[in-house]
């Protein structure tokens, strides 16, 4: 079998493995790429491979790092079975038509201030483009093998990331007549945090195709919670307003979660807490949906209180004029709006107002890209531009590194080691260079594993 790395090789988007074994081609992940301009770019280079020839797509999680690439391979041709979780079939149907939605946004806002460097810009895809492609969306169980081809067979199992996130175990049948496995890790999640179960163990596997986002950072053991009060305190105290630019999926539900335990703990002053993101909206409809998927806790409260991502403590905001009257909003309080990395969507409305004012706080919940207007302002740049306007940058820009939907290295390093046996050799995706290279020597030094860094578009066989 070969598979190729097409996306997700030495940078942490856009998520695309291509496995060919005979003439049947299987593609895990179809992700858009995400951060600056040079990751945009890379969307509208021509893929490696023709969308036509991939029999069948396997997402891992409904992440648009790892999705949002779909609706432009069925427009080009790909009509074969598109695999996924129940949860994470449902996020899709949000999801792609948010983000073709968003596409066409971006390209008319971009002919309008004359800032694209296609004449006239054009979107990726559409809307329509997204929901057309749902049509060829599957359910796959979680924890039940299925057939795909003679000779390949594929189980999804819990890994803890976001709702209806999975790795995935697909065994095949070599020249040789022995039976192999390969793992892709997808977005391994933490053990312990808010809402979903935790991952579950590593498999027996010959190759791992394993993330590596983190590879070189350990999360803080401090309690997130705790952080989260500490700087929410801190700025209710200037009197400003918080801006916490957060993934509409996971993310947001994360941090509604603890603010609704800190609120109801009485720990934090009870603000107005705006939920500026339609999609989000719906996805907590989803989480709070799929209660399988919840951990002991999450059940306890929902028997005993209800839900407590649905709650009057915090204000769904669904039309854009409400999402606009919210910068005339005097504070403290806090909006939380999507993308969390600050590289498109209603949160840059929030920006733009909000920066400029040394009372407000931006505070930055998630992993910023290199090249995003979020890892930027982390960075300390004080003069950028939201939506083609320049500002100079006012506001305090805080962070919670111990918030985080994805293993550091240490708990990758535990997760390799709940497998029966060590994996037979380890391909590293989904991570910048310099966390790569330091993940693969500690592989190599403390488990003595076979570890490969491909490169883009770089084919192995297995
Ligand atoms: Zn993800």
């Amino acid at each position: 079998m070969k598979i190729g790395f097409h996306g997700a090789a030495r940078t942490v988007t856009g998520s695309k493995y291509l496995l060919t074994l005979d003439h049947y081609r299987l593609l895990v992940d179809c992700g858009l790429f995400q951060g600056g301009f040079e990751m945009h770019q890379r969307n509208w280079r021509p893929l490696a491979f023709s969308p036509a020839s991939v029999d069948d797509v396997l997402f891992t999680h409904a992440h648009i790092d790892h999705t949002g690439y779909f609706p432009r391979l069925a427009a080009d041709g790909f009509t074969g079975r598109a695999l996924a979780t129940p949860p994470t079939k449902a996020l899709l149907g949000v999801l792609l038509p948010d983000s073709g939605g968003l596409q066409e946004e971006e390209a008319r806002f971009a002919n309008k201030k004359g800032f694209s460097r296609h004449q006239p810009a054009k979107p990726l895809y559409t809307e329509d483009d997204a929901n057309r492609s749902l049509q060829l969306l599957h359910r796959m169980e979680f924890d039940q093998e299925t057939t795909l081809h003679k000779g390949l067979k594929v189980k999804l199992h819990r890994a803890g990331h976001i709702l209806g996130a999975s790795f995935a175990e697909i065994r095949y049948r070599d020249p040789e007549d022995d039976w192999k496995t390969v793992v892709f890790s997808g977005d391994l999640g933490r053990r312990a945090v808010p809402i979903l179960h935790d991952p579950a163990p590593l498999p027996a596997c010959d190759v791992l195709v394993c993330e590596s986002t983190y590879g070189d950072r350990l999360h803080e053991a401090t309690d997130p919670k705790e952080q989260l009060r500490r700087e929410l305190s801190d700025s209710f105290r200037r009197g400003g307003f918080t801006v916490i630019p957060a993934f509409a999926v996971g993310r947001t539900q994360e941090i509604l979660y603890h603010l609704f335990e800190l609120f109801e703990e009485g720990r934090l002053p009870k603000v107005p807490v705006y939920v500026d993101s339609p999609m989000a909206n719906s996805v907590v409809e989803l989480y709070c949906r799929y209660r399988s998927e919840h951990d002991v806790e999450m059940q306890e409260l929902e028997d005993n209180v209800g839900s407590p991502l649905q709650t009057p403590y915090f204000t769904v905001v669904r039309k854009r004029d409400e999402s606009k009257k919210l910068n005339d909003l005097p504070g403290p309080g806090i909006v939380i709006s999507a993308s969390g990395m600050a590289t498109g969507g209603r949160v840059l409305h929030h920006l733009l107002h909000r920066l400029p004012d040394a009372r407000n706080t931006v505070l930055f919940v998630g992993y910023q890209a290199e090249g995003s207007l979020g890892r930027r302002l982390l960075e300390g740049e004080t003069d950028v531009t939201v939506l083609g306007e320049g500002l100079t940058v006012k506001a305090a820009i805080k962070k919670i590194p111990a918030l985080s939907a994805h293993a550091d290295a240490n708990e990758i390093i535990a997760w390799i080691k709940s497998a029966p046996t060590p994996p037979k050799r380890v391909y590293l995706t989904h991570g910048e260079p310099a966390a790569q290279d330091t993940f693969a020597a500690r592989l190599r030094s403390e488990l003595g594993l076979l570890v490969h860094v491909p490169e883009p578009d770089d084919v192995v066989e297995v």
